[in-house]
């Protein structure tokens, strides 16, 4: 391949030579300057060079290769003039969505999202109108070619976007048949995260003198996104939930569960406390997935409740804050996730809990991260109790202030006569009230409905929300509060060995327990020994049972058959600073 390194640079975008139309586009949708991978790309396409750009998801590829394509279409032809590939409805959709907003000042160019599970209705009536840009999943594509109904003659651009996702879901002969039906003449476009052999070699077929364009992790457009995570032990991941929606007062998010089964708990859970919310997964039908983003886009929950498969090219904009409920599978994902907050400039917020050993690879994501997601203390209960107090006293007060109450001067007058003083009589009441409480408060609830009364700002059938179930505060088992060193699910054994003085024999069936010549005063952490497991071997974490930090050795329970494999490759190799000497336990 050869070519070009990228500069990292970013320019502005009128410094991009484009239309005065896309210039007012790109200002509306908030964008400031050209990403660097948009800053490379555009002027390059607009001259009408192929490009292959590699690139992480969040740098902004769909509007760089989106404007140039725009700025190609010649509109006095009525003809599909620009073919974007994407391997899945959903992200056919959202370039769709980009491209529509991009396009939205130019007469005469209209895009037209051709993908599998929408009426071909809709998409011979796009093509007969002579839509210009076709945004479109392969199989789909092929589909209307070989139907006639899409006909390519006339394209002078090829996009592929996700190019090696596309190969992995066996788009391979598709792209290969498409490609070779546009005219040869043609600008083509790979953008790919990685780069397998199969790939190169559709570039080395499809491509002309392309220009390499590589944009590493670093420069992605997510740098406005405030980041933290807590440490939460697992069963009090709801309550810490809870605690920061109202501290923060947050009404806009999307939390995302590792599995089905989390989702459908969790929504119920936040519903059954008073907070709406609608999920969406695997097993929801593609009709009410659909239902739920819509409300969800004009604002009639406040919580979605996904899986990272059910949201994936899910687009919605003003997100608040994403919360990390379950801790995403790696780094890529995390990023994935948080690129939905923050979006077009804005700053958003990423919160994410992460619970016992899962640490090593938050660790992982803090790195990926460069170090920008920050730690954070859980809020105490008399964090939220203060917030609530002056949530009260503020209605109090606004209440006061208008006079919209009957006045029982009489009433008042008696007592007052009776030796109280005004203070005692105001004390007792808000005691009454309940306002005095730490804990109980369903009175102030009702009183101080921050959350009540809130309108939903698009409009939408807003379920206004139940009266929350105080108390609910409830004492948190935080890792702080519990110094336990293993995730709390697994049934312990009954005769569990003091922390200090570990057994050298496993009590657990199919585990070996081997030691290691590392311990508190190596300062090193359950996490440490998962994470340089699995990540030595290769082998899923799963293989690591107990954990018994000692003081200077540590015990560590494997599964048996990976026990041999885990000495030879653990053995001898440096770790934290020492040198790792490992054995079966005795
Ligand atoms: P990628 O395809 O590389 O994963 P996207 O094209 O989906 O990234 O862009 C990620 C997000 O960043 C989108 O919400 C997009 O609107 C936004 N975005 C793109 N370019 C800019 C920019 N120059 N300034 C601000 N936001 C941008
Ligand atoms: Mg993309």
């Amino acid at each position: 391949m050869g070519g070009l390194e990228a500069r990292m640079q970013k320019k502005l975008f009128s410094e991009l030579g484009l239309s005065p139309e896309s210039l007012k586009a790109v200002a509306k949708m908030g964008f400031e300057e050209a990403s660097p991978i948009q800053s490379e790309t555009i002027p390059k396409l607009m001259e009408g060079k192929d490009i292959v750009g590699l690139s992480q998801t969040g740098s902004g590829k769909t509007a760089a290769f989106a404007i140039p394509a725009i700025e190609r279409v010649d509109v006095t032809i009525r003809a599909p003039q620009v073919l974007i590939l994407c391997p899945t409805r959903e992200l056919a959709m959202q370039v769709a969505e980009e491209v529509a907003k991009l396009v939205q000042f130019k007469k005469g160019v209209r895009e037209l999202p051709i993908y599998g599970g929408q009426s071909y209705d809709r998409q011979l009536r796009g093509l007969r109108e002579g839509a210009q840009i076709i945004i479109g999943t392969p199989g789909r594509v092929m589909d209307h070619l070989e139907r006639k109904t899409l006909k390519l003659d006339q394209v002078a651009m090829v996009i592929l976007d996700e190019a090696d996702r596309m190969l992995d879901m066996g788009f391979r002969e598709d792209i290969e048949t498409i490609l070779k039906q546009a005219p040869a003449e043609r600008q083509t476009v790979f953008f790919s995260a990685t780069m397998p052999p199969m790939i190169r070699t559709l570039i080395k077929n499809f491509t002309r003198a392309p220009v390499n364009i590589r944009i590493e992790a670093q420069a992605m457009v997510v740098p406005a996104i405030d980041q933290v995570y807590y440490e939460v032990d697992r069963r009090s991941k709801l309550e810490v939930l809870c605690r920061l929606i109202d501290l923060q007062d947050i009404k806009y998010g999307i939390i995302f569960c590792g599995t089905k089964m989390m989702c459908d708990e969790l929504a119920d859970h936040l519903k059954a406390r008073g907070y709406s919310s609608d999920k969406l997964h695997g097993d929801i039908s593609q009709q009410m997935r659909e239902r739920v983003v819509a409300k969800f886009k004009k604002r009639g929950f406040e919580f979605l409740v996904a899986t990272d498969v059910a949201a994936r090219g899910l687009d919605v904009d003003d997100i608040e804050v994403v919360f990390n409920y379950d801790l995403p599978q790696d780094a890529e994902d995390y990023v994935h996730r948080i690129g939905r907050t923050g979006r077009a400039g804005k700053t958003g917020r990423a919160i994410t809990f992460v619970a016992g050993r899962e640490i090593w690879k938050m660790q992982q994501i803090i790195r990926f991260t460069n170090g920008k997601v920050r730690r954070e203390k859980v809020p105490s209960a008399e964090e939220v109790e203060e917030k609530r107090t002056n949530a009260f006293l503020e209605t109090l007060r606004e209440t006061l202030e208008k006079g919209d109450y009957k006045r029982q001067d009489a009433t008042i007058d008696q007592l007052l006569n009776a030796g109280h003083s005004a203070t005692d009589i105001a004390s007792a009441l808000i005691h009454l009230l309940g306002g005095d409480k730490p804990a109980v408060q369903p009175i102030i609830e009702e009183q101080a409905p921050r959350r009540e009364f809130r309108e939903p700002r698009g409009g939408g059938n807003y379920e206004p929300r139940a009266p929350r179930d105080y108390p609910k505060y409830e004492p948190l088992k935080t890792r702080e509060a519990r110094p336990e060193k293993r995730e709390p699910r697994e049934p312990r054994p009954a005769a569990r060995p003091h922390r200090h003085e570990p057994s050298p024999v496993s009590h657990e069936t199919g585990m070996v327990r081997l030691a290691f010549n590392l311990g508190n005063e190596q300062g090193v952490a359950p996490g440490d020994f998962v994470g340089v497991i699995a990540g030595t071997t290769r082998l899923p974490k799963e293989v690591v049972g107990r954990i018994d930090i000692g003081d200077r050795q540590t015990f560590v329970d494997v599964s048996d058959e990976s026990a041999t494999f885990i000495l030879k490759k653990l053995n001898g190799i440096r770790f934290k600073g020492h040198k790792l000497a490992v054995a079966v336990a005795r």
